[in-house]
């Protein structure tokens, strides 16, 4: 079969998404890689953007969360450390479960994300009701001090690494709209 996008060039790879075959210059320009194959560059726009439009809500996100996550794990440590009564423990609690939550389970409950040249590409379907909301709070409320120091983690990382990952997606978005312009 020859190339969806290259009616004259012979196919060499298909799209592990669409199933479009693909040439040899197709697979190179694809930046994004599924079960460790080259997306065609329309699927591949498609998961960048869906990608772009994530990092950039987490990477708003993380700016509120830092601060809110840094301030609880000081108050839990006063607790911790002199069993203070004027400090409510059960409020700290169920704020920390809250904040904690969403970053904690895209950490404990997301295998079917990929890495590409050090982003996280994620492109299967939603999980169940019971798998993405309830065993999570069940974990977010019982272990919270500890979903707050992953929490506080990973958003100090997705800060850190934010900006430069919104540019390398932005830069990759192009040069795959560049290449169905062109085609
Ligand atoms: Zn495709
Ligand atoms: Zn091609």
């Amino acid at each position: 079969m020859n190339c969806y996008f290259h009616n004259d060039v012979a196919g060499v790879t298909n799209c592990p998404s669409c199933g479009s075959a693909l040439c040899r210059s197709c697979t190179d320009t694809s930046p994004v890689i599924l079960d460790n194959k080259k997306l065609c560059c329309k699927c591949a726009k498609e998961s960048l953007e869906e990608q772009l439009q994530k990092i950039r809500s987490q990477y708003f996100w993380a700016k509120i969360i830092v601060p809110i996550n840094a301030l609880l794990i000081y108050f839990l440590i006063s607790v911790f450390l002199y069993s203070s009564p004027d400090v409510a423990i059960i409020p700290i609690w169920i704020i920390g479960g809250i904040t904690g939550l969403p970053s904690s389970l895209s950490f404990f409950f997301s295998p079917d994300e990929r890495t590409v040249d050090g982003i996280i590409i994620r492109i299967k379907e939603e999980k169940g009701i019971l798998e993405s909301c309830l065993v999570p709070l069940l974990f977010g409320f019982l272990f919270a001090p500890v979903f707050v120091l992953i929490s506080l983690f990973r958003n100090s990382f997705l800060l850190y690494n934010g900006k430069s990952n919104i540019r390398l997606l932005e830069k990759q978005l192009a040069s795959v709209k560049h290449f169905l312009a062109d085609t």
